[in-house]
């Protein structure tokens, strides 16, 4: 089978991939290898909710309309939505058809999908960037007596044993799953490194309302000083709930959890944590009042300080000087250890050399160094801090469906780089009244 270009993944990159080509007259397919949304109903956990407010959930050509803009989606809500979005745009979907194989083929790639081998001169990876967990190696050391899982096979409290868990990450996976694991009545311990901590409302605004207003959201991966490390930075300790003004470790000791620090080896069956939890709490503490000094002088330039409560600051992390640094993983005290160490993207399946040594894709903004044809969406970072959130994907799929068309028109001659990202257009005015979102 012959096409023009091939989107391969469902989920809200490849959908607004798929309206930007079809905008452009350019013939394609999305390829699935579940049904649209994929991700949200089968690898997310069921009490999941956005960190995002729903009024943030854009997508080209479509907005929120729903009465609570500022409430926050269930991971089901974000599949009927992902789902109608899909029939808005008329995306032409190939579901139930996994992708194999990728390979560069003359005057464009092949592409193995299930039984079919499509010809393409283009091909979109939208395969996602949190398909699988990444698990430290040490993780090879816990005793087998107990029960491990990961953000993408925990459900609920039901499926654990009864007894202790240690949950290992403390940043928006490990803090939320933390806390439902332990108001199930269950012990639990938190191993927290490196964390991004952010109130979920300052000033009376969600604080995604301030990332995007203060045009932090906007800040291009070209311009950013260290962007692999921007690009592996953890997600912010927040949850999707209104209720909570934090959901930092302040919030979990509260719940009467155990907080210890970066957990760095397991030797003997002992879990080892770093003696650096005061620290890693005072740089994620300097970090978050940093970002607040920004939105204030940000606020009072633009005019606002007389709409919004004054500013204020919140206290700092409360560490437990007698933290353990050590836990006997085979005393019995713990059963189960929950990685909540991050994720990483599959592309195993692809047989064109384009990873570097540490198996992630080179590209420039989405474009991929080395195989001219073929981009990626959907990364941390890919174009601008927004492309790490589903509103990114709008300015993301307009520059590069722009670089693709001009590659289709121009051969192999496309612009070396896809032109400026229209993202500054998400905070102009930064409206205040929700009603005005
Ligand atoms: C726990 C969690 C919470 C998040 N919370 C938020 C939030 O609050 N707000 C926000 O904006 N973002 C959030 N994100 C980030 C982001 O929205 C998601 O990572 C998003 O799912 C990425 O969208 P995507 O379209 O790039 O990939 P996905 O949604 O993962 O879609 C990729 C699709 O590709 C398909 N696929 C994969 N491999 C193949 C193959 N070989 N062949 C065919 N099909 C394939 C998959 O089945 C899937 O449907 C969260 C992410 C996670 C993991």
């Amino acid at each position: 089978m012959q096409t023009t270009a091939v989107v391969i993944g469902a989920g809200h990159a490849g959908l607004a991939m798929s309206r930007r080509l079809t905008e452009r007259a350019i013939d394609h397919i999305v390829v699935e290898r579940g049904e649209v949304a994929n991700s949200w109903r089968a690898q997310r956990w069921p009490s999941l909710r956005l960190l995002t407010p729903n009024w943030q959930t854009r997508l080209p050509g479509h907005a929120y309309t729903g009465d609570d803009p500022d409430g926050y989606m269930a991971a089901a809500d974000v599949a009927a939505t992902l789902t109608g979005y899909a029939r808005l745009v008329g995306a032409p979907i190939r579901a139930g058809v996994a992708v194999h194989s990728l390979r560069a083929a003359p005057r464009g790639f092949q592409v193995q999908a299930g039984d079919d081998l499509i010809h393409a001169r283009a091909v979109v990876l939208a395969t996602g960037a949190c398909t699988l967990p990444a698990i430290p190696a040490i993780a090879g050391a816990v005793p087998s007596s107990i029960t491990t899982l990961t953000p993408l096979s925990y459900r609920s409290p039901a499926q654990l044993p009864g007894g202790g868990v240690l949950v290992v990450g403390a940043s928006a996976t490990g803090v939320q799953l933390a806390s439902e694991i332990r108001r199930s009545g269950r012990p639990v311990t938190v191993a927290a490194g490196e964390h991004v901590r952010l109130p979920r409302c300052y000033r009376g605004r969600d604080i995604f309302w301030w990332l995007e207003a203060t045009g932090l959201l906007a800040e291009r991966y070209d311009q950013i000083d260290d962007v692999t490390r921007a690009r592996h930075l953890p997600s912010p300790q927040l949850t999707g709930t209104p209720a909570a003004t934090f959901s930092d470790l302040n919030s979990l000791a509260a719940q009467g959890i155990r907080i210890v620090g970066r957990l760095g080896r397991i030797t003997g069956g002992v879990a080892q944590f770093s003696g650096g939890l005061a620290n890693t709490c005072a740089l994620a503490d300097l970090k978050m009042n940093r970002f607040l000094n920004r939105a204030d002088q940000w606020a009072t330039a633009s005019g606002l300080d007389d709409d919004l409560p004054p500013p204020h600051r919140f206290p700092p992390t409360d560490v437990d000087p007698r933290s353990p640094m050590e836990l006997d993983l085979a005393s019995g005290e713990i059963t189960t250890v929950l990685w909540a160490t991050g994720f990483r993207p599959d592309h195993s399946w692809l047989d064109i050399p384009v990873s570097d040594r540490t198996g992630h894709i080179r590209h420039d903004g989405g474009v991929v160094t080395g195989a001219p044809g073929l981009y990626l969406l959907g990364m941390p970072v890919l174009r601008t801090r927004a492309s790490t959130y589903i509103h990114g994907a709008a300015a993301d799929t307009e520059a590069l469906a722009g670089h693709l068309h001009a590659f289709l028109g121009n051969g192999r001659r496309a612009p070396a780089e896809p032109g400026r990202c229209r993202s500054s257009s998400l905070h102009p005015a930064a409206p205040l009244r929700t009603e005005q979102r």
